[in-house]
């Protein structure tokens, strides 16, 4: 099941030069004539396969499927597992259809749909929830299951209906009979343009400075007035950000990783304070009657890294604690870029928790049942120091091996 990424070609929409990008790159720096242009989209990236020139009669329809691409966390009744998980699955209720579209799209060069995206999109009736939750059904015995994703898109798969049958638009070939009661089960049109891919300059919103980013970058950061945005619809936002101060004798810092800190509000469970934390976890600390009064914090790496990387960091900051001298000026030295959205770190707090839970028989089987909402957040950037082959945290002395950083095509 392990695909590659896939791989989008569209025009600039400068100056109309051919680009190809791959699914997970935001920002687009055109070879050609050097527009700088972040790609943004309102809820989902939607994405179709082009039809093939040679199979053009008829009406040119497009089959929603969902694209989920990610890790599965599996909490059973003595342990936390994860597998990885590349799969489209069809997001409508058709069984007719087929159900997935196998290594497809990565064959073929997507594109993007844009205004002037010929033919009709069938819109999906499946919410991407029930597709997710069709994954793998739960085995007996799983408490609690979760998809942290890498990308959750739409790829829409053109169809042409002649007569009364459905050909596939690629390949030519039939695919079903198909009347106009069966059309009359779907709804269907043209995309809107909230539903299209947006272009939106890199210019800072406060200043107009160029900001900066690497291509896969869910965050973009102004040097000029030292603010942090996502774009995570149609406009750039101001995220609250800290850079941690690293203890005097750190030695040099080679590079500020980003971590998301979050204070959520868990219903389902009497976890509302540090002190709560503390007792849930049985974690090594002297309690004091302060902690009562401490908020709770989760900590969540803001970069793709391997799942198992990623619970040992979820979990050991959660545990340790970070917190310290903090500054609000970005550090001059190296950011790594934020990869993983503040969506997925808050879908990743249950398993961090299932993961500390000192009672397991208790916790499990109440995992399930809780709400988790987020009542603040903010993007920290932790200092790191280099040894050798592994970049060490400043004040926390975890080590972090350096190969496990580099671009990480998963998560
Ligand atoms: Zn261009
Ligand atoms: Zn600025």
């Amino acid at each position: 099941m392990n695909g590659s990424p896939w791989q989008i070609e569209y025009g600039c929409p400068q100056c109309g030069a051919p680009v190809t990008l791959e699914e997970t790159d935001r920002l687009l720096a055109c070879p050609f004539c050097r527009a700088r242009l972040y790609l943004a989209a309102e809820d989902h990236f939607r994405y179709l396969i082009p039809p093939s020139p040679a199979h053009t009669v008829g009406e040119l329809l497009y089959l929603p499927y969902w694209r989920l691409r990610g890790t599965l966390f599996s909490v059973s009744a003595s342990e936390v597992t994860h597998r990885f998980v590349d799969a489209t699955t069809l997001a409508v209720n058709v069984p007719e259809m087929p159900f997935s579209l196998g290594l497809r799209p990565q064959v073929f060069k997507l594109r993007f749909v844009l205004p002037d995206t010929r033919g009709r999109f069938i819109a999906p009736d499946m919410p991407v929830e029930r597709a997710i939750s069709g994954l793998g059904a739960a085995p007996t015995g799983v408490f609690y299951q979760n998809f942290i994703g890498e990308t959750v898109s739409l790829l829409h798969a053109p169809l042409l209906l002649r007569g009364e049958t459905l050909y596939d638009a690629v390949l030519g070939r039939p695919v079903c009979r198909w009347s106009n009661d069966d059309m009359g089960r779907l709804q269907y049109g043209p995309l809107t343009a909230g539903e299209q891919v947006r272009f939106v300059a890199t210019l800072c919103p406060r200043c107009g400075w160029d900001m900066e980013g690497e291509k896969d970058s869910l965050v973009l950061i102004c040097r000029n007035c030292n603010t942090a945005w996502t774009c995570a619809d149609k406009e750039f936002r101001q995220i609250p950000f800290t850079a941690m101060t690293p203890p005097v004798r750190a030695g040099e810092i080679a590079l500020y990783i980003p971590f998301w800190r979050m204070r959520p509000r868990i219903e389902g469970l009497a976890l509302a304070s540090y002190a709560d934390l503390i007792r849930m976890a049985n974690l090594p600390k002297a309690m004091t009657p302060a902690f009562a009064n401490e908020p709770l914090y989760f900590w969540s790496p803001a970069f793709k890294i391997n799942p198992s990387l990623y619970s040992r960091w979820a979990k050991q900051m959660t545990a340790l604690r970070p917190i310290g001298d903090e500054n609000d000026r970005l550090p001059q030295t190296a950011l790594y870029p934020v990869t993983l959205p503040l969506a997925e770190a808050l879908e990743g707090i249950i398993v961090t928790l299932a993961r500390m839970g000192a009672d397991k028989q208790k916790l499990y089987p109440k995992l399930a049942g809780l709400r988790v909402t987020l009542e603040e957040s903010r993007l920290e950037y932790h200092p790191f120091v280099r040894e050798h082959n592994e970049l060490v945290h400043a004040s926390l002395r975890i080590t972090l091996d350096r190969a496990s950083l580099t671009y990480g095509v998963r998560m």
